[in-house]
């Protein structure tokens, strides 16, 4: 029989927090105030490139701060601690490999190893095994932007190209083989064709029984929906299963930016209530079509993790059906992850890892984004806050 709850309620810190101490929690507070703060934030992220990039020893700082409220620890091995933790709240993680910005073919190929232990090590430790990757760790930024706009690649630059599918390829056959789900995260619009692309064909060689291969879809671009529709005919045609991770995208300011100073029309909605939209929508097209669309629901948003635990109601899912996920970052809503596990939804977590430097894109990435969208730090802080105070 299928049991779904009359009620939740995302509010209940205690349950939302049995996980952390009163000292981490007061340490999560302390990182929510700073972050509120976009002048300090600003001001802190570029201090830090800077120290980092002259080799200050300041990692230490980051490593108390910041990078302990985002990051599970520099090595998978480092990792263990938090993937146990939110293993025995039936929570899976995600490690991440977050390392950005690499430029040359040691770096990518070293990746390529990493992304393939991170496999192996999914499949050693987790029931639902998953692991993720950004092409840009396997492929030069602007290699990806000359074949996005389907400029002609040179001799040179065809044999580049072919050694980034060459990478792809290996990591999504060792994910077929073990059967543990890959996730290609979306980035800038000035690459995610070539992304798109590219993942559109592995899921095609991949996920013809099982599914495999997953794409990710940024719905605070306009245009997303009509893709995710495309998509799904391409699925029946080519007879393939879809595996989507749904997000509403980290990259606005950059994007709006770009298309103003290229003059170009921005990709990106209007306004939220657009992306909010269109992101509702999507989940309800997949769940619709939940026969070929394996989901990942990607969200901090607590409506939107609402409204899909209502969709599965209504069409009589189980909460625990695998091919439907609930995903929020390490560091971030727990009272969304910790409360779905608790009540039998399947609910994981991106755990983003490694050496400090290298994940500095990605923590002022959280740090911009926690400062420019307006409520979801002072909602954290507001939750850790009643915790801390509810603990007396
Ligand atoms: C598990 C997981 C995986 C992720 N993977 C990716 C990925 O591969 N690629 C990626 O780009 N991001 C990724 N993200 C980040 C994600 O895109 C969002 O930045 C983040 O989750 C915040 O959105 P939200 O749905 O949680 O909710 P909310 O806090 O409700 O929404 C904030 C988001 O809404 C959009 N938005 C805000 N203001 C406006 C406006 N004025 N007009 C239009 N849109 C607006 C922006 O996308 C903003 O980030 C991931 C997030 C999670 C949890």
């Amino acid at each position: 029989m299928i049991r779904h709850e009359q009620h939740i309620s995302f509010d209940d810190t205690e349950k939302a927090f049995a996980h952390k101490t009163t000292a981490e929690l007061k340490s999560s507070r302390f990182v929510f105030k700073m972050m509120q703060n976009p002048t300090l934030v600003d001001v802190l992220s570029r201090m830090t490139l800077f120290a980092l990039k002259i080799h200050l020893p300041i990692e230490w700082a980051i490593k108390r701060t910041i990078f302990k409220q985002f990051c599970g620890g520099t090595t998978i091995q480092d990792c263990t601690k938090n993937y146990e933790l939110l293993r025995k709240h039936n929570i899976e993680a995600i490690l991440d490999y977050s390392v950005e910005g690499q430029e040359d073919d040691k770096a990518f190929d070293f990746v390529e190893k990493e992304v393939i232990r991170l496999i192996e090590n999914a499949k050693k430790h987790a029931s639902i095994p998953t692991t993720c990757l950004k092409m840009t760790g396997l492929a030069r930024l602007e290699l990806l932007e000359k074949v996005n706009q389907d400029k002609e690649l040179s001799e040179k630059e065809k044999q580049e190209y072919n050694r980034v599918i060459k990478r792809l390829d290996h990591i999504c056959k060792k994910a077929s083989e073990l059967e543990v789900r890959i996730y290609i995260d979306a980035e800038e619009t000035w690459i995610q064709e070539a992304i798109d692309r590219l993942a559109e064909v592995m899921m095609q060689r991949y996920n013809k029984e099982k599914t495999i291969v997953f794409t990710t879809l940024q719905m605070y671009r306009h245009d997303r929906l009509a893709y995710l529709h495309r998509l799904i005919e391409l699925s029946k045609s080519q007879n393939f299963y879809l595996g989507i991770k749904q997000v509403r995208g980290a990259y606005m300011e950059k994007e709006r930016e770009r298309a103003i100073e290229m003059n170009y029309p921005s990709p990106i909605q209007p306004d939220k209530l657009a992306t909010d939209r269109d992101y509702n929508e999507g989940l309800k097209v997949m769940i619709e079509n939940i026969d070929r669309v394996e989901i990942c629901a990607g969200t901090h948003n607590e409506e939107s993790a609402m409204y899909l635990t209502q969709l599965l109601k209504e069409k009589a899912i189980e909460k625990s059906d695998t091919r439907v996920f609930f995903s929020q970052l390490f560091g971030m809503s727990d009272n969304i992850s910790f409360i779905l596990a608790s009540i039998g939804y399947n609910v994981s977590k991106y755990l983003p890892y490694g050496p400090v430097r290298f994940t500095m894109p990605y923590l002022i990435r959280r740090a911009e984004e926690n400062t420019s969208v307006a409520g979801q730090m002072g909602k954290e802080l507001r939750l850790v806050d009643q915790e801390i105070r509810r603990r007396g």
